[in-house]
């Protein structure tokens, strides 16, 4: 079929996420077809370089047939089964005892499910049922940040930080949910050097602890770095800070690792890199490469045994709480990704080649701030460089030099104004200069579109 004939069809029944409708109903859909390695095609034959490894999650890149014959065996084998009511299978339990071998330590227990946002979920329904079994229910809020990004059901959205989500109706936030400023040195401390800034941002938890009443804390939840909020990269004092605070006042610290985890940070795991061992850890995304939909929640001895030794029964979990087929790409995927050595290849010889091409930008007209974690990177787009001050929101100049990047071939998020980069950690050196040629082409050419030079 034509590329027209399923823009047809996509735009008469196919409800995209985060998607402007009636905007998309001018343009139309890019209809992929296939993806092998860093790349994907569209119907009409173009080769697009994926800089967003699909949506942060494609960590080994597209078309490995490995991850296709795990699904396949498993499925052939047994093609489901539940685990609610005493029954387990050698999927699922192999992948929990692998994540647990991997994970800081003290994480040794792992619960289930298919999206980032149902982890984030479990793991608020854990802390608050963790804090009710400890004898102290008065521990309900949860601080979150803003401009973070938790998902996209009613409490993950709640803990979400990013402006749009709070006017979506729906009583978002919902109770008890309570947000901090970023570790976003751009916009937060400029004038400070990056470690005593690391100090001052952890410094506004404890701040919002006395606030709220230490006794009332439930949790510290936040992403080790920040993806949707846009590449925020919090300086290496801030972790070990906010660590040192939640124990403090024995506030629980849940990482958000759902994008972070698998390697994006250049370690297996954002903690790794910020030096942090959270109670509570959620993965996804990375966990399959995105070949199959699968996110753990991963608990500590401390808040699991509470669970298990005064708990009961739990009622909680989803009918794909530990799929055989995900869980077993899961493991399929960890393998290729030990045995290929890819994370600490891609740490030691793409991270500091990314970041080195990142900077580069410095000097753009349009780009007021370079920001990365492993390869994970933001260029920060504001109208005034002297003054940070950004383009209005009606400019919509992310987007604008989203669509100039596709033209050319490549996959350029637009987080806010924050143009981001996060690519398969399969990427060559010259697939990453070709990534960052269209990149730079993009942004020149959005340069002239908005009269900047
Ligand atoms: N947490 C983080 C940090 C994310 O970036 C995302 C998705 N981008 C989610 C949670 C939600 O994951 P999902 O879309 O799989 O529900």
């Amino acid at each position: 079929m034509e590329t027209q004939a399923w823009q047809v069809l996509d735009r008469a029944h196919y409800l995209h996420p985060f998607t402007d409708h009636a905007g998309l109903r001018q343009t139309g859909s890019r209809v992929a077809t296939r993806g092998e390695g860093v790349y994907v095609w569209d119907t009409d034959g173009k080769r697009i370089i994926d800089g967003l490894s699909g949506l942060g999650c494609v960590n080994i890149g597209y078309g490995r047939k490995e991850l296709v014959n795990a699904a396949a065996e498993q499925m052939l084998e047994l093609s489901f089964c539940q685990s609610f009511f005493k029954t387990t299978h050698r999927a699922a339990v192999t992948l929990a005892e692998k994540l647990a071998s991997m994970l800081p330590e003290g994480l040794n227990h792992v619960f289930f499910q298919s999206s980032g946002s149902e982890a984030n979920e479990t793991a608020m329904r854990t802390i608050r049922r963790y804090w009710d079994l400890a004898g102290q229910p008065q521990r309900r809020v949860v601080i979150a940040r803003e401009l973070a990004y938790h998902g996209s059901t009613h409490m993950a959205a709640s803990l979400s930080g990013i402006p749009p989500m709070y006017t979506a109706g729906g009583d978002i936030p919902l109770p008890g949910i309570v947000h901090i400023k970023t570790p976003y040195q751009y916009r937060h401390g400029p004038e400070m050097n990056a470690d005593e800034f690391g100090i001052v941002a952890a410094g506004w938890l404890e701040e919002k602890i006395l606030e709220v009443g230490a006794d009332k804390v439930a949790a510290f939840f936040a992403e080790p770095a920040q993806s949707a909020g846009g590449a925020i990269c919090p300086p290496m004092t801030y972790w070990p800070e906010i660590q040192r605070i939640c124990k403090k006042y024995d506030v629980l610290l849940v990482a958000d690792e759902v994008v972070c985890g698998f390697g994006r940070t250049g370690q297996w795991f954002g903690a790794d890199h910020y030096g942090i061992t959270p109670d509570l850890m959620q993965l996804g995304k990375g966990i399959t490469s995105g070949y199959l939909p699968l996110s753990a929640c991963a608990m500590s001895d401390r808040v699991a045994d509470m669970l298990i030794e005064k708990g009961g029964e739990w009622a909680h979990g989803f009918t794909y709480s530990g799929h055989p087929a995900c869980c077993a790409v899961a493991l399929e995927n960890i393998r290729i990704l030990e045995e290929e050595r890819i994370v600490e290849t891609a740490a030691a010889e793409l991270v500091p080649y990314f970041r080195s091409k990142l900077e580069t930008f410095v000097d753009h007209p349009l780009i007021g701030d370079v920001r990365s974690v492993g390869l994970m990177g933001g260029l920060e787009i504001v109208q005034n460089k002297k003054t940070r001050e950004s383009f209005p929101y009606e400019a919509k100049i992310g987007e604008a030099c989203s669509t100039e990047a596709l033209k050319r071939g490549l996959a350029f998020r637009a987080n806010g104004d924050t143009m981001s980069l996060m690519p398969p950690l399969v990427i060559t050196r010259p697939e990453i200069d070709t990534m960052f040629g269209i990149a730079r082409e993009a942004l020149d050419a959005t340069a002239v579109k908005y009269d900047v030079m």
